[in-house]
């Protein structure tokens, strides 16, 4: 089976490690694949502030424990943060930009804001 061209599938033909037909079809696949990335690290940053919103409005309202199926929640999504650290005792931290906190026995809790940059 022959080589063929990773933006067209056009047939390849002259040096065996050439992985696309022309110039046009090279510059086609990687702005085509930067996209893609670019578009999963949008996806990924609007998860991380609307989680870092939900922190900031529960530690703004003096909340520091809740339940994760209350509705104050709903769009927080526990598996985005921006660091964990694991402690002893199975106990994990976990970090969404200023905001720190647990998650334990379906709550969050222990909302805390950090100025220090520190976990
Ligand atoms: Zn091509």
């Amino acid at each position: 089976m022959g080589r063929v061209c990773r933006e067209c599938a056009a047939p390849l033909a002259g040096r065996s490690d050439k992985q696309f037909c022309c110039d046009a079809c090279r510059t086609a696949y990687h702005n085509r694949k930067y996209r893609e990335q670019w578009h999963d690290t949008a996806r990924i940053n609007r998860i991380l502030r609307e989680n870092r919103r939900i922190l900031a409005m529960l530690f703004e309202a003096g909340v520091s424990d809740i339940s994760l199926s209350d509705d104050r929640l709903r769009g927080f999504d526990c598996r985005y943060c921006t660091a964990v650290k694991r402690y002893l005792l199975r106990r994990t931290a976990y970090r969404c930009y200023e905001f720190g906190y647990l998650i334990a026995g379906g709550r969050i809790c222990r909302i805390t804001r950090y100025s220090d940059g520190a976990i």
